[in-house]
């Protein structure tokens, strides 16, 4: 008999071979490491008023939220949160979801399905092309920075049901999506707009309401948003954000909701604490870009060969092209005590391995200093020659 199982130690090896290997590394409470590897854009997810926030909701609401959102799941708490974020976005309705994937997987299929076509960005996140595989829909595969493609497909596509969807900030490089373009692109052929925007969601926008409110499109109904509670907000779970009727037939249709339980109390309490500091405190939106551009520079006067670009968004991408070098990289920026994020295929094109650093608001000065220090150590010899001068002092 055939052992079921060779196969995954075949393809553990082809993957070691290649570079592509993962291993799950858990952090300890306190780190010594300056961290430029996590989605906590705002520095929130530790804040003392976000933490209470989901230690409150646990008290009064429990630890889970016991069912589906149609059956018990739904609490008072969750339809606050749906309330302030399609106030703070400037959408008209918003509904929540146990993460960020599942509100892509749910808007994506409820809003085509058979007989439909999905125009879907080259580069849009595993989440969305999960949903439009899912969604039995015809999909297309297209470049949405040039909304002009997007217009030609649309142009000869036979089905009437109409879906076009774009990361609005690009997770791995911070490029953004040309969303007014797009947007007429889609009104004129008579398709919906969605866009997540997990990316840009407390990152762009005024006071960090999002790309797709900084390109004024919240509010229209022809767009639907979708984001992640995990990233800027520092909590878990996810939402989309649209038109009244667009948000009743998720609740109708989306499987992803229906049939998940839903998301956890203490999550709803920690991003409606996150919404208040962050409308409390607009300027940590500023600080991240601040951060984020000093990062930039570090790299760029440590690599200046790498054309490490001027950052758009939280982060920061240093392509140093094949995984073994990427490794070798993030491990020794560990050692030095800086905690970069690796991307290697299939998260990047082949022969684009990067780190990327993503940069918080709460980085100090002294944070920055050793990001500088670490990345002239480490990046100077990778690009040739001998470590280049420090671009800050200290
Ligand atoms: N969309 C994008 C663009 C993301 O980067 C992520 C998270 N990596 C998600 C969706 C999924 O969100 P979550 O982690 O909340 O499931």
């Amino acid at each position: 008999m055939d052992d079921p199982l060779a196969w995954l130690a075949e393809t553990a090896r082809d993957r070691r071979a290649a570079g592509l290997r993962r291993v799950l590394s858990p952090r300890d409470v306190v780190e010594p490491l300056v961290d430029l590897a996590s989605n906590d854009y705002l520095g929130l997810a530790r804040d003392p008023r976000v933490v209470e926030g989901a230690v409150a909701a646990a008290r009064t609401w429990g630890a889970g939220s016991t069912g589906s959102r149609l059956v018990t799941g739904s609490t008072r708490l969750h339809a606050e949160l749906e309330a302030d974020l399609a106030d703070f976005v400037g959408a008209p309705d918003a509904l929540v979801f146990s993460s960020g994937y599942t509100a892509n997987l749910g808007a994506v299929t409820a809003l085509s399905g058979r007989g439909a076509v999905v125009v879907s960005d080259v580069a849009a996140h595993a989440s969305l092309v999960d949903a439009a595989r899912l969604s039995r829909a015809r999909v297309v595969v297209g470049r949405c920075a040039v909304p002009s493609e997007v217009d030609a497909v649309l142009a000869d596509a036979p089905e009437t049901r109409r879906l076009v969807v774009t990361d609005g900030v690009d997770s791995v490089d911070g490029g953004l999506a040309p969303l007014v373009e797009l947007h007429a692109v889609c009104r004129a052929r008579g398709a919906l707009l969605l866009v997540d925007d997990a990316h840009g969601l407390g990152v762009r926008g005024p006071a960090g309401a999002g790309l797709v409110a900084e390109a004024g499109l919240a509010a229209e109904p022809d767009v639907v948003t979708t984001a992640t509670l995990s990233k800027s907000l520092g909590s878990q779970g996810g939402v989309v954000l649209g038109s009244d009727a667009v948000i009743a037939h998720l609740v109708d249709a989306a499987r992803a909701f229906i049939f998940d339980t839903g998301l956890a109390p203490t999550s709803v309490g920690a991003a409606l604490a996150a919404l208040g500091v962050l409308r409390a405190e607009p300027d940590r939106v500023t600080a991240l870009h601040h951060a984020a551009a000093t990062v930039a520079a570090s790299a760029r006067s440590a690599a200046p060969t790498l054309g490490v670009a001027e950052p758009t968004a939280a982060m920061v991408p240093v392509v140093l092209g094949e995984p073994d070098l990427a490794v070798a990289a993030r491990d020794a920026c560990a050692d030095a005590g800086l905690r970069a994020g690796c991307f290697r295929p299939p998260s990047v094109p082949e022969g684009t391995s990067r780190l990327r650093l993503t940069a918080r608001a709460d980085l100090s000065a002294d944070d920055l200093a050793l990001v500088d220090r670490v990345l002239h150590e480490v990046l100077g010899p990778i690009v040739g020659g001998s470590p280049a001068r420090s671009a800050r002092p200290g």
